[in-house]
């Protein structure tokens, strides 16, 4: 359809494509490739999750759920961030339910980036931040991670730091690295913001998901920054069901006052019945709490399976992705590289270079690994014959 002529569009937002999740899983459809692009399960979520919606739909809650979410999920959550992070917050003022994670980071950054304010972000990044800054008229400021181990340099945040820095995105276990931050990571923040008005933004969606006994430094840890957090989560990542798209932040109560300003016009509330399956199945911790060996195991039989290819994994401690470097394989960049792996032998990756400012190609490729063991074995062989 055309659109009417007299109607003159000036995009807000010029210059951005695409999300490469889309364009990646579109590719792997059409192509019949294993799809170890977009971060999702191809194993089922836990079937009582599945009935406990059943039956809060059957029960008659369909309706709208109240603005920040329903009580007994908010009080869960709190709960469970007390038992494993010791922060209190108030269930009342200080946590709202959101469409997933992507919503708590727009509101996020929304309610707090005046234009021409500064935000801190560490490259390779997630692809929904810099055009969620730029939306608010914010300018991102990029820091590279240092590789090989994806590293953050203090010094450099330390360096970038100004009278226009509103906020740093903090982001652990880190996608697409896999980089965990350890405690001297976050030593080394406490001192850097201890003196400034600086807001952290703390996207740990992936915060079961970590290995190598290494364990979960959340700002819900360390009440200097809990007091100036916004703390992020998805339970899509959490318990299997991304569809599902629920999500929560937290914060102290003036931030998530601003916070739910936001949240309201956007989305208002979220899947009512899903709030409460939810809500319910948090009443056993296991669930998450198996999650690091759960993982894990899937991370080492990929790792196992692949060992013999010429695919080069880069060390990672959480989050489900593994990194690889394929330059013993190819020149080719890594789009042309990835959009070939799916094409000519139906295996879908993420190519990292669309995670830097100036598409910095390191020979780098992203492979999910939360997909069922026979998926991985199907993956590895083909991989193993490049
Ligand atoms: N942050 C990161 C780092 C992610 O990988 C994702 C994707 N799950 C999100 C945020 C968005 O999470 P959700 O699917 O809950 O919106
Ligand atoms: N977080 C998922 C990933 O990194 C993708 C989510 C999305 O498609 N927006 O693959």
């Amino acid at each position: 359809m055309q659109i009417n002529e007299q109607i003159k569009l000036t995009s807000k937002q010029p210059d951005l494509k695409t999300s490469i999740f889309s364009i990646m899983s579109a590719l792997a459809a059409k192509e019949k490739a294993i799809n170890l692009s977009q971060g999702f399960p191809d194993f089922p979520c836990h079937p009582k999750l599945i009935e406990l919606m059943h039956r809060h739909m059957l029960k008659g809650n369909n309706q709208y759920a109240p603005m920040p979410g329903v009580a007994c999920l908010r009080e869960n959550l709190v709960q469970k961030t007390e038992n494993l992070y010791g922060a209190k917050y108030d269930p009342e003022s200080e946590i709202t339910i959101t469409s997933g994670a992507t919503e708590a980071l727009y509101a996020a950054i929304t309610a707090v980036v005046q234009p021409g304010d500064e935000v801190i972000i560490f490259e390779p990044w997630y692809d929904a931040y810099i055009p969620m800054i730029e939306y608010s008229g914010g300018k991102p400021v990029t820091i590279p991670l240092v590789l090989p181990d994806f590293r953050i340099d203090w010094q450099q945040v330390k360096h970038k730091i100004n009278t226009k820095t509103r906020a740093i995105i903090i982001n652990s276990p880190h996608n697409p690295t896999g980089a965990v931050l350890s405690e001297k990571d976050i030593q080394n923040l406490i001192q850097i913001v201890k003196t400034t008005d600086i807001i952290l933004i703390s996207d740990e969606v992936y915060e079961h998901i970590i290995f190598d006994g290494f364990y979960h430094q959340s700002l819900a840890r360390f009440p200097e920054l809990t007091e100036r957090s916004f703390v992020i989560s998805s339970l899509g990542k959490t318990f299997h069901a991304t569809g599902w798209k629920v999500g929560y932040c937290m914060a102290p109560f003036e931030l998530m006052k601003e916070f739910r300003k936001i949240h309201q016009f956007i989305t208002f509330s979220i899947n009512t019945p899903a709030q409460y399956a939810y809500a319910d199945f948090l009443k056993e911790p296991e669930h998450y709490l198996e999650l690091p060996g759960f993982y894990q195991q899937k991370r080492d039989l990929f790792l196992n399976l692949t060992k013999e290819s010429a695919f080069l994994p880069i060390e990672n401690h959480g989050t489900y992705f593994q990194l690889m470097t394929y330059s013993a394989i190819s020149d080719e960049n890594d789009i042309e590289f990835v959009r070939r792996l799916a094409i000519e032998h139906k295996i879908a990756a993420i190519p990292t270079s669309v995670f830097y400012r100036n598409g910095q190609d390191n020979k780098i490729i992203r492979f999910c690994f939360a997909k069922k063991n026979e998926t991985l074995e199907q993956a590895a062989e083909i991989l193993c014959r490049i």
